[in-house]
């Protein structure tokens, strides 16, 4: 379904975001990998796919290093045609508590860097398909875009900023094949909840089993964590024809998390 078709996605060497990587290559997309640590291991992952991988490191608080990887990725592959803006990190305490430079790291990396690969990217998107313009632009919000929790607030912060930049981002283009939406997960057990589970446990002298419980029966009614690869099948549906009039959504794929 999308062979031919390039799919750029921050943060990708980890979690979800090289979930998203691994659905949209499997429908064909060749891919452009970036984020930190292990390369070679989620390059082999894709590459075992069938299609062509590229990998860059920009560092997504940097918009410099940002407007290098575009460039990259155009010459690599021609244009970027899916933007997935997954990067993201969390840090957690309370506002009189919060660290300013962590703050800023938050805005730079979970919403900013969306800002700048969306500016970036969209030109040759509208320019796509003999002027009609085709692309799709997916950002990892989160189901703190919609609702918030105590001791995130640069988190929930950012991620409101996500779901409106969302919105803005599809409004402007409504009219062309560019579509952009937002995908609002509640928890999935990846480094980035890992470490609240391994917090969790540590200060309250718990096991990993009954940390995990715990974190999914204060939010998630179902009771379960949503997984990398349910994400990557719903980052895939906006990206079939039967997305073509999907615009602005913010989607929660949250077990219940935002219904309560
Ligand atoms: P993760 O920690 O497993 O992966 C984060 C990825 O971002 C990694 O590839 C990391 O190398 C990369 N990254 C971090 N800082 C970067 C930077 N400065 N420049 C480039 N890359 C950088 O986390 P995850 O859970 O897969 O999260 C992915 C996205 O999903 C984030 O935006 C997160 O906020 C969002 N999200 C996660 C959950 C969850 O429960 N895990 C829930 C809702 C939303």
């Amino acid at each position: 379904m999308l062979t031919g078709k390039t799919a750029l996605v921050t943060g990708s060497t980890s979690g979800i975001g090289l979930g998203i990587a691994k659905a949209l290559a499997e429908q064909g997309a060749n891919i452009v990998l970036n984020g930190f640590g292990d390369v070679e291991g989620p390059k082999a992952v894709i590459a075992a796919l069938g299609v062509k991988v590229a990998y860059h490191g920009a560092d997504m608080s940097k918009p410099g290093e940002i407007e290098q990887m575009m460039k990259f990725a155009a010459a690599e592959f021609g244009r970027v045609d899916i933007l997935v803006n997954n990067a993201g990190i969390q840090h957690v305490a309370r506002i009189e508590n919060f660290p300013v430079e962590k703050w800023d790291a938050v805005m730079a990396i979970n919403l900013s860097s969306a800002f700048h690969a969306t500016r970036l990217a969209l030109p040759a998107m509208l320019a796509a398909d003999g002027g009609k313009g085709w692309g799709r632009i997916i950002n990892l919000a989160s189901v703190h875009g919609l609702v918030g929790s105590a001791e995130k607030s640069a988190y929930v912060a950012a991620k409101h900023g996500l779901v409106g930049l969302t919105k803005v981002t599809a409004l402007e283009n409504a009219t062309t094949g560019v579509t952009c939406n937002a995908i609002c997960p509640g928890w999935v057990l990846t480094p980035l909840v890992q470490k609240q589970v391994d917090a969790r446990a540590g200060s309250a002298g718990i096991s990993n089993q009954a940390a995990q419980q715990q974190l999914l029966g204060e939010k998630e009614p179902s009771m379960q964590f949503t997984t990398p690869e349910d994400l990557g099948a719903l980052a895939v549906f906006f990206c079939s024809p039967a997305g073509n009039n999907i615009r602005g959504v913010a989607w929660n794929m949250d077990g219940g998390w935002a219904a309560q």
